[in-house]
């Protein structure tokens, strides 16, 4: 996909701190961490948000999750403990529009949810 940043990351022409590869799969560190442990998970197949996924991609997101799991293993959470977030759409906050989950860990985290409302 041409102008995804997150495509442009999987295929190797933007750099990233790796943590973990394979042919559908690349897991690496988020550039701007909220949490000791910040990584992103990602298929290498451009899927924009949770919105456009298909019963096609079942098998590969389903895969994904064993992917988050060895990653938090290796990232040292495993125990400890993390959280796997994926943003969709406008409200959420998404950025990139290359489906990824955030796994946050390494610290007690925060609320799950928070609020932009009029008290910020
Ligand atoms: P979103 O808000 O779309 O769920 O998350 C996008 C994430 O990508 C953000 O946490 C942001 O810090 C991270 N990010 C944006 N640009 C880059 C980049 O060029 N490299 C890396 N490693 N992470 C990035
Ligand atoms: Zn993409």
């Amino acid at each position: 996909m041409e102008n995804c940043l997150f495509c442009k990351i999987a295929e190797g022409s933007i750099p990233s701190n790796k943590v973990y590869e394979d042919d559908r799969f690349l897991v690496f560190h988020d550039i701007e961490p909220a949490a000791p442990t910040h990584v992103l998970i990602i298929p290498k197949k451009h899927i924009a948000t949770m919105n456009d996924v298909e019963q096609e991609d079942a098998a590969l997101l389903g895969d994904l999750h064993l992917v988050a799991k060895e990653a938090a293993k290796k990232l040292g959470v495993a125990e400890s403990g993390y959280r796997l977030i994926n943003n969709c759409g406008p409200d959420s906050g998404q950025a990139v529009y290359h489906i990824h989950y955030h796994l946050l860990g390494g610290t007690k985290l925060g609320a799950l949810v928070q609020h932009s409302s009029s008290h910020a």
